[in-house]
């Protein structure tokens, strides 16, 4: 968990001022802040993350998802056990020092099945395995951790429990942050985050998000922009935070964008010491914004190590970037991209530091 010299580090926001810079006219002040604090507390490095795809099956109905039980028009794919043990082991050798297992809410990957397959990483690399792969009891979870899982990856989405039902059908967002709990208590380091622009959701809810993610005490926090999917109910919508800053549909991409910056920046300020992705989804709104990102507040990147043939099935929201490259490409991408903002590719595990 974030160590405690870093919590006493923090700045304290509350509520109001969050609002405010979330809503005022000139954001840079808070950006140069932000950008301040990620140089004091992780430097100049820029760590990458490699994220590995292992199934689009799922169970639920996420209102918001392409990969929701309901669009029946996707094509479905799961890695064999060897398959993900092979891919993981070569990205560890490529330099990609932290692995993510992300997937569907899939039951073929039950308790035993990811348990055997972290092992057998485990065995063959010292990569840092991080798991996403939804909600689950505390035995599983415990046997994931005892496997040899380092990290679990699991946003809450949105802070407000009425809208968190409604786009997440029959779940309930207690039972999400308990998972986050019981994540904590077994010794992981926790992710977690949400997502911005969701329909339903007010700047209010957005100020609350991010105060939610400072008392969770998160190690990482994901923080993305809302794509509409167009396989899903949420085709055709707008938040009412974007409503509220700017009701000109055109203007959707760059005042989301904004404002998924201007959040990244105040959770750097309010965590000073997590680690804060400049995301795919971000990335993929408008280009340019993961660099953008960069340079207000985030100190991560992810790299989809997914194989070619299936990372465009991997379809949660449409146009994602790099989805027809190797990894191989992507890796000098990556590269490049943190380059060109002054930055360096920053090696190691990249544990919270104490
Ligand atoms: N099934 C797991 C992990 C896969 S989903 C889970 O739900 O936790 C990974 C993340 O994709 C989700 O946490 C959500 O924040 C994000 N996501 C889903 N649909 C999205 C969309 N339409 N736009 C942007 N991000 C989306
Ligand atoms: Fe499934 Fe996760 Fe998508 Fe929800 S967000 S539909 S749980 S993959």
């Amino acid at each position: 968990m974030a160590a405690s010299s870093s919590i006493d580090r923090r700045t304290v926001l509350d509520r109001d001022a969050i609002l405010g810079h979330l809503t005022c006219q000139d954001p840079s002040g808070l950006f140069a802040a932000a950008d301040r604090v990620r140089t004091q507390e992780h430097g100049d490095g820029v760590m990458i993350r490699g994220l590995l795809e292992i199934s689009n099956h799922c169970n639920e109905q996420c209102l918001y998802c392409g990969l929701r039980a309901g669009n029946t028009s996707l094509q479905r794919f799961r890695m064999t056990r060897e398959q993900i043990v092979t891919e993981a082991i070569a990205a560890a050798r490529s330099g990609l020092e932290t692995i993510i297992l992300q997937a569907g809410e899939d039951w073929r990957f039950g308790p035993e099945v990811v348990a055997g397959i972290v092992a057998e990483i485990r065995k063959a690399c010292d990569a840092t395995i991080t798991l996403s792969l939804g909600e689950f009891h505390r035995g599983a979870y415990a046997l994931w951790r005892a496997a040899g899982a380092d990290r679990y990856l699991l946003k809450f989405e949105t802070s407000n429990q009425t809208l968190y039902s409604r786009l997440r059908p029959g779940r309930e967002l207690r039972d999400r942050i308990a998972c986050l709990a019981t994540l904590k208590d077994l010794g992981y380091q926790v992710g977690s985050g949400n997502m911005v622009g969701l329909p339903g959701q007010t700047l209010g809810d957005l100020a609350d998000d991010l105060l939610l993610m400072a008392r969770l005490e998160l190690d990482m926090a994901g923080i993305g922009p809302f794509i509409p999917h167009p396989r899903t109910p949420l085709a055709d919508t707008m938040s009412p935070a974007l409503i509220e800053r700017n009701d000109r549909t055109a203007a959707r991409a760059c005042d989301l964008e904004d404002l998924t910056l201007r959040s990244v920046a105040i959770a750097r300020l309010i965590m000073p010491g997590a680690h804060l992705p400049a995301t795919t989804a971000l990335g993929s709104l408008t280009s340019g914004a993961r660099e953008k990102a960069l340079k207000t507040g985030a100190n991560v990147l992810m790299q989809d190590i997914t194989p070619v043939a299936l990372k465009s099935l991997y379809d949660i929201y449409p146009d994602r970037i790099c989805r027809t490259e190797s990894a191989a490409h992507c890796g000098s991408c990556m590269k490049n991209k943190i380059e060109s903002v002054g930055r360096y590719v920053q090696s190691g595990h990249g544990d919270v530091r104490a």
